[in-house]
């Protein structure tokens, strides 16, 4: 019978508690791995499996098991929580030295993609979410948490499509981790959507963690409020029930002092434009479609931020575009105040130019989980301050002047800080070492003895040397025998008869005296001692100041907004953009607007800027045709973006804009790549075409590039032109819209419908080349150019000329079907044309050649290869 030992019994206990986790058990110096666990941790970050007697009597049913040094836990468990999995962190929770029998061990905390927070597992300038959901049949609360800043939002869904309205919020803030009631979680399409699109870990929360009264009693104790209506939260019953569970999860995973989150944002329908997850990807707003990398997105462009603060706080404005002119107004002027102060800009931005993350220390800190240099690291942001709040004085705009009122200098805590806490702290708690001297009388008196210490047994060595005439006698020490006296074998013969022999080394002997070991007892109590109390008393700085985390929260926030007004003012500034008015009309007037992304990808001054004029009224649809390449999806994008950056508070890359608030960006553009869900592209196509139709209002604008191309042309332009009609209806819809399209037929609506114009972007024919002037011109396009597009792209001559063939017996009124197919005998004209082909890289060849400075055996080189060309074709 195989029995288990005493220690296995209690890991099998623990891990029966987490049994989704893997679970990190300390040993000793080790965290191990045991079973199932160990088998998928050795697999995952390449570890040697061994295996441990589970009987230890007759060493049957080996169990598999690995380990991680302790030290060097971090970097694993973040490779496991990288690699979606939940890791449960076992430690021992009394002394080993004073335990009696087997030590006591308990979970600590349970690590999920949602709820890290060490530094090195989350990226500076992003947020962190895990979000929990609610979902009822008319009703759904989502809520957003980041529990390394302390940030937590919600809100209520309310009306129809409740599904699509949640995959928007979760599309604006992309969590890495949900917590699911049991609807939200038979929700197909926002579980799909979780794991799938985002790669997010969804949990089922289990209903009791929903239930209303418990979920309410939790909220109102975290956040310190007496009733729901104090946190705006009256009537919005599924929103608490999922702050409710989110909250019942985060106590149970992480075991920690949660205070630092105590300000909900609990925002309602009507605050920020909506954008779904497809225009958000469409617009490129923080990465690009093809590679997803930040460069190459808008905010790419707009982030020039000193802080990692900034950077999140830059991210999550333009996430949610404002709503209200008054709101948005503030920014602005905040911005144009930096703009025309370039001094005091200059200034500013350098002073907070790398100032430490303040949000994540302090997050850091009241979970108990910060060092000593993360409390030097606060305090080097909290030096800073005083001359932020210096350089911000005088500053006239609302918005400044209340962000100069919230931060706070917070110099008590960095002299507390600066009072207890040495300039360089070693990394680890561990060793002590960090609490500065004169901070505490008895750490002072210990160090005092350890420092004393050293010169006694210095004194020592020099004694016992003088005594015994060994000139080459050593007081050394280790950890296995302490302090000993070390004596070369050829000097034996003078060893008094006091030293006791403890080692035999191979040329020398080790002794220790009465004399010695009453010594290392005080010198080694010391130690013991200061260790113990420096932990002790860096554990109780760190309390004292949590208790000001939110002062610190404030002052971080406030920061963070000036790191974005900044931002937004530079690339104001060095970009060349101009202030917009926004205001409640239904005006879109763009003067000279550009793209503010492919801007930059052309070099100077080659981007040709264009004017955009619609409203709800005569200009409510603009049919854009042109030829492929002309400019059409930029210049609607740009359109797009630059409405986006006016309702986030930035100013805009055009020469004057006056936007009336949009409630909601629309895009449908190009083939989507949503193959991975299992419908085709025109499937796809219609889908977020009536997403569109069913969500869009007056007050919206709607970005469609070539409806209906994904399905033969009759039908396609019948669907075009459908749409068309509905969204240019006043009663119907009425909503702006730019609506490119290649249906040069679908021009005639101008005249049919109200509010209907019709835009191209003009090309100039030469010969058989066309030449794109990228400016948008009113008027019907006159001609697709697709051949003379194809030509640009390098598409052989020979099928080039086929294709102007049939064009040609196309447009003479021929039906598809009786345009003869290439026959062997129109071989000639192929041949011909090769000729042609060859000749005409040889006249373009001379046209490149510079005469004037080409040597004579060049001249011949040339000579000669063009003669050949000639020659072989
Ligand atoms: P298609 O119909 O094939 O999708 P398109 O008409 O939408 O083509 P775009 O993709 O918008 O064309 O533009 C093609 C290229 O033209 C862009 O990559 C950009 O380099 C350039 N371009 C577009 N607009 C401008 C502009 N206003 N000034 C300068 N270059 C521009």
């Amino acid at each position: 019978m195989s029995a288990e030992t005493p220690m296995m019994q209690q890991y099998k206990t623990i891990k029966e508690q987490v049994s989704d986790c893997i679970l990190f058990f300390r040993l000793g110096d080790f965290y191990e791995m045991f079973g199932d666990d160990a088998r998928l941790a050795s697999r995952e970050l390449d570890l040697t499996l061994t295996s441990r007697d589970r009987s230890a009597e007759n060493g049957e049913e080996r169990m598999p098991m690995c380990g991680v040094p302790y030290h060097s836990s971090e970097a694993y468990i973040a490779r496991l929580i990288s690699r979606g999995y939940k890791v449960a962190v076992c430690e021992q929770t009394e002394d080993p030295a004073l335990a009696k029998g087997l030590v006591k061990r308990d979970i600590i905390r349970i690590i999920t993609p949602g709820t890290v927070i060490d530094a090195s597992m989350l990226e500076d300038g992003k947020n962190n979410f895990i979000c929990a959901i609610y979902e009822e049949s008319s009703a759904a609360g989502i809520c957003f948490a980041d529990i390394s800043t302390g940030q937590v939002y919600a809100t209520l869904l309310t009306g129809e499509d409740l599904s699509q309205r949640l995959l928007n919020e979760l599309g604006r803030f992309v969590p890495s981790e949900a917590v699911l009631s049991e609807k939200a979680r038979l929700n197909a399409q926002v579980c799909a959507f979780l794991q799938d699109r985002l790669g997010c870990l969804v949990e089922l929360g289990g209903e009791g963690r929903f239930d209303y009264d418990t979920a309410k009693k939790c909220v109102l104790e975290q956040f310190q409020a007496e009733s729901p209506a104090a946190l705006g939260l009256d009537g919005a019953d599924a929103a608490i029930r999922a702050l409710g569970g989110l909250f019942s999860y985060l106590k149970e995973t992480q075991k920690a002092d949660l205070s630092h989150i105590r300000t909900l944002d609990f925002y309602e329908k009507g605050r920020f434009m909506e954008l779904d997850f497809t225009a958000r990807r469409n617009l490129e707003l923080t990465q690009t479609l093809r590679s997803q990398e930040k460069r190459g997105s808008l905010l790419g462009v707009l982030d020039k931020t000193g802080t990692a603060m900034g950077g999140r706080m830059l991210r999550a404005w333009l996430e949610k575009p404002l709503l209200s002119p008054a709101a948005i107004g503030r920014r602005l002027n905040a911005v144009d105040e930096l703009v025309r102060d370039p001094m005091r800009h200059g200034e500013l931005a350098l002073t907070i130019r790398g100032l430490p993350d303040m949000e994540r220390l302090i997050g850091r800190i009241v979970y108990g989980t910060a060092n000593c240099r993360d409390l030097r690291a606060l305090e080097q942001a909290i030096a800073i301050l005083p001359r932020v709040k210096e350089q911000m004085k005088g500053l006239a705009c609302n918005l400044l002047k209340e962000i100069t009122s919230c931060i706070d200098t917070l110099e008590d805590i960095g002299a507390l800080i600066n009072r207890a806490v040495v300039d360089e702290p070693p990394f680890s708690l561990r060793e002590g070492g960090f609490i500065r001297l004169g901070y505490h009388a008895e750490v002072d008196r210990l160090r005092a003895i350890m420092t004393d210490g050293r010169g006694t047994v210095a004194a020592m060595e020099a004694a016992e040397r003088e005594k015994t005439g060994v000139r080459t006698l050593k007081v050394g020490y280790n950890k296995v025998f302490g302090y000993y006296i070390e004596v070369s074998r050829s000097y034996l013969g003078q060893v008094p008869d006091t030293y006791i022999r403890k080692q035999t080394l191979s040329n020398c002997e080790r002794y220790i005296t009465q004399e010695l070991k009453e010594m290392e007892s005080t010198i080694l109590g010391a130690q013991e001692r200061i260790t113990g109390l420096e932990y002790e008393l860096f554990c109780a700085l760190r309390e004292q100041i949590s208790g000001q985390v939110h002062r610190v929260q404030r002052t971080a926030s406030a920061v963070a907004q000036l790191d974005v007004l900044l931002s937004f003012a530079e690339v104001a500034r060095k970009n060349g953009y101009c202030m917009p008015t926004v205001d409640y009309s239904d005006l879109i007037d763009i003067r000279e607007g550009r793209h503010p992304v492919v801007e930059h990808m052309l070099s100077d001054g080659l981007f040709v800027p264009n004017d955009t004029q619609i409203d709800c009224g005569d200009n409510c649809v603009a049919i854009i045709t042109g030829p492929n390449m002309a400019g059409k999806s930029t210049y609607m994008r740009q359109v797009a973006l630059i409405v986006l950056m006016a309702q986030v508070g930035s100013f805009v890359p055009a020469k004057s804009a006056r936007i009336g608030v949009v409630d909601r960006i629309f895009t449908r553009i190009g083939a989507s790549d949503d193959l991975a869900s299992g419908q085709s592209t025109f499937m796809v196509e219609m889908t977020e075409v009536a997403d569109i139709l069913k969500n869009a209002t007056h007050a919206s604008l709607l970005i469609l590039d070539e409806i209906g191309r994904g399905t033969s042309t009759f039908d396609g332009m019948s669907i075009a032109r459908a749409v068309l009609e509905y969204t240019a209806d006043k009663k119907l819809l009425g909503a702006k819209t730019l609506f490119a399209t290649h249906y040069h037929e679908l021009t005639e609506l101008e005249e049919q419908l109200i509010g209907v114009k019709n835009y191209n972007i003009a090309v100039k024919k030469r010969g058989d080349d066309i030449i794109f002037l990228r400016k948008i011109v009113r008027g019907g396009a006159d001609d697709s150019y697709g051949i003379e597009v194809a030509k640009l792209a390098g598409v052989p001559q020979k099928v080039i000329l086929r294709a102007k063939t049939v064009l040609e017996a196309l447009e003479a009124g021929a039906p598809v079907g009786a345009v003869k197919a290439c026959k062997a005998e129109e071989k000639q004209e192929s041949q011909v044309s090769m000729l042609d082909r060859s000749a005409n890289e040889i006249t373009e060849q001379l046209k490149t050649v510079d005469v004037n400075t080409l040597t004579p055996i060049e001249a011949l080189n040339l000579l000669y290869t063009l003669h050949n060309k000639a020659k072989n074709g």
